[in-house]
């Protein structure tokens, strides 16, 4: 049986995907320099090597030694404000280090490739919730990258080969991903005051790893004035990168799908969400707009829906926010283990 090879699979998405892979029975080949990724959330049984996608011998090796032939690649920074501040960074890893990857995995006759492309790619969209067919117009180097590589794969798939059989792709352009695997064990880490993404930064602040936290603008032109996002499970995203697995598996062919689940919510309402499920009340203040931000992000998930038989698990902004708190308690306990957690101190 061939393997899967997936980039970036010791960071947060990766390490929940590729523990589905594994319990589904798969066999994976897992890529990673370990630059934000941690080898310890890898199933133990699971092929590692730690290495830059940019390295092209490196990965026919690992295409030659496990006769690959699918690639899952997320392996990407992952800030927006970041690649705004440091767009070479983005460009030089995100692009050409994609683009390296990608050209050694056809070079070694991987036909299928999932990709982990964003809703950045649309910019600001004037409609919501925003379709795969709206302009693609990035607001910020992130998700310029993110449709540089869409293209490469539309490109290289396009590309006629004598005697080869043609790449065929699916991207996956997320929406905000978060939460944690239900039971514990896998959830987002970041380094102490590192962490950028909403519902991480308010459950530090709801564990009192962080003072409190700010929202970013509250003068955009939604309901509250904060910015709306659809936030989908980090497991429910992970299941589609299965879906679009098997979808490649069966002769699908080029697709490009968002994944989300159709509906938004403001800055403020997360924010109040994970006060109520971890009952702690951080203070919270209102500081300038982040540059790269748009106002409203939510998928039409309408295509996902008919490409492949994914139905979500985890469609509720509480459900997210409890399993992305209880994850934060887990970190803050190893952390302090002689400590108890806000959450457990607090149920007595
Ligand atoms: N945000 C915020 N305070 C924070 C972190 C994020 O107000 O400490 C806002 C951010 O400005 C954006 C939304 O939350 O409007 C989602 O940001 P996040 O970084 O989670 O994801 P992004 O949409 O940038 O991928």
């Amino acid at each position: 049986m061939n393997r899967v090879l997936v980039t970036g699979a010791a960071g947060y998405i990766g390490s929940h995907l590729s523990a589905q892979l594994v319990a589904a029975g798969r066999r994976v080949v897992a890529l990673d320099d370990l630059s934000a990724g941690r080898r310890a959330t890898l199933p133990a049984t699971l092929a590692f090597v730690e290495g830059d996608i940019a390295d092209r011998d490196l990965v026919a090796q690992i295409i030659r030694e496990h006769r690959i032939d699918a690639l899952v690649h997320l392996a990407a920074h992952v800030q927006v404000a970041e690649s705004v501040a440091r767009p070479g960074k983005y460009h030089r890893n995100n692009v050409l280090g994609a683009l390296n990857l990608l050209q050694a995995c056809i070079d070694g006759g991987v036909t299928r490739a999932v990709f982990s492309s964003s809703a950045a790619v649309y910019g600001a969209p004037t409609r919501s919730p925003v379709a795969e067919t709206a302009p693609t117009i990035p607001i910020n180097p992130y998700g310029a990258g993110k449709l540089f590589v869409e293209w490469m794969l539309r490109d290289l798939a396009g590309a006629t080969m004598a005697g080869r059989a043609p790449l065929r792709f699916v991207a996956l352009r997320y929406f905000n991903v978060a939460g944690a695997r239900a039971g514990g064990g896998l959830g987002q880490v970041a380094a102490p005051g590192k962490a950028t993404h909403l519902i991480k930064v308010a459950c530090e602040a709801a564990t009192g790893a962080r003072p409190g936290m700010e929202v970013f603008g509250a003068d955009y032109p939604t309901a509250d004035g904060t910015c709306v996002r659809d936030f989908i499970h980090v497991d429910d995203l992970a299941a589609a990168h299965i879906g679009a697995l098997d979808y490649l598996a069966n002769g699908g062919g080029n697709a490009t799908l968002n994944c989300g689940y159709g509906r938004g919510h403001s800055v403020r309402d997360v924010i109040a969400c994970v006060k109520a499920v971890s009952g702690a009340d951080f203070p919270v203040t209102v500081a300038a707009r982040r540059p790269g931000d748009p106002p409203e992000l939510v998928a039409d998930n309408a295509a996902l829906r008919r490409a492949f038989d994914w139905t979500p698990q985890h469609d509720d902004l509480e459900a997210i926010c409890r399993s992305a708190y209880q994850w934060e308690c887990q970190l803050a306990e190893r952390a302090q283990p002689s400590q108890r957690s806000p959450a457990a101190a607090r149920a007595g």
